[in-house]
């Protein structure tokens, strides 16, 4: 166990291992190469047990990481932090709208997030479900995903903890704004930065006759679904694919830097 204020020291990750073994797909290769190049810039990457995971999030950022899921697959847990923590790093969030990580068997989603908690009287968390988390196999499902174009391409569990974070984020703009419980839950904030990111879109030569659904459906078809979940899975394209994410998930990158940084 690591004590308070000792330095985290590298432990070989999920994707270092993934690099090494001959068996794997290109695809997976690829993603397990941007995880590495990714895990640069985020330093949860680097704790090596969920003891390790607890005081980092306590310390870091408030964030309580609850016992149960220790049971969990740990470098599956810790690549979704991993995501988790990207966003907040991109966005100078500090955290603070996050209050727990925590489990939960809901929607039949491997990830799901509680947000606009302070509304209800409850802590914002994002859940990992244990029906998925408990065994890396059971995670397959997010690949195919990203393959069949449910979620955006080269997508996978980083982006998905990415994905989750991104409806805090969408809480942090209704903050931001003195939104109410009702604003946030009629997507007003989320349809305000579709709708001006989708017009910048328009008006690029990528972007051009297209229309709304059309670069929903770039993104991935569970874009598809309401606007936060277009924001998130733009923020899930964008962290995967950069610069090669569709249009309407650049311009919603866009939008979001400037209304929060
Ligand atoms: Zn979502």
């Amino acid at each position: 166990m690591l004590g308070r204020g000792e330095k985290l020291t590298p432990a070989p990750t999920l994707a270092e291992r993934l690099v090494q073994n001959p068996n794997i797909s290109a695809s997976l290769r690829q993603s397990a190469e941007r995880v590495i190049a990714a895990s640069k810039d985020v330093p949860v990457l680097k704790c090596k047990n969920f003891s390790e995971l607890q005081i980092y999030w306590a310390d870091n950022y408030s964030v309580r990481v609850a016992d149960s899921i220790k049971k969990l697959h740990f470098e599956s847990v810790r690549l979704a932090m991993g995501g988790v923590e990207k966003m907040i790093l991109e966005f100078q969030l500090s955290g603070r709208l996050l209050n727990a990580f925590n489990t939960r068997r809901k929607n039949n989603a491997p990830m799901c997030t509680q947000y606009g908690g302070r509304y209800v009287g409850k802590p914002n968390e994002i859940y990992f479900n244990p029906d998925y988390f408990d065994k890396a196999e059971h995670l397959k499902c997010l690949i195919m995903g990203a393959i069949t174009g449910y979620h955006p391409k080269n997508s996978g569990i980083f982006e998905t903890g990415a994905h989750e974070m991104g409806h805090i984020i969408e809480d942090w703009i209704a903050f931001k704004h003195n939104g109410t419980f009702k604003d946030l839950d009629n997507e007003i904030f989320a349809r305000q930065i579709v709708q001006s990111a989708f017009a910048k879109a328009q008006s690029t030569a990528e972007g051009k006759d297209k229309s709304v659904t059309q670069m929903k459906r770039e993104i991935s078809k569970y874009a598809l679904k309401s606007l936060s979940e277009c924001i998130s899975e733009a923020i899930s394209d964008y962290v995967a694919n950069g610069e090669n994410a569709s249009i309407l998930s650049k311009e919603i990158w866009k939008r979001l830097k400037e209304e929060l940084n």
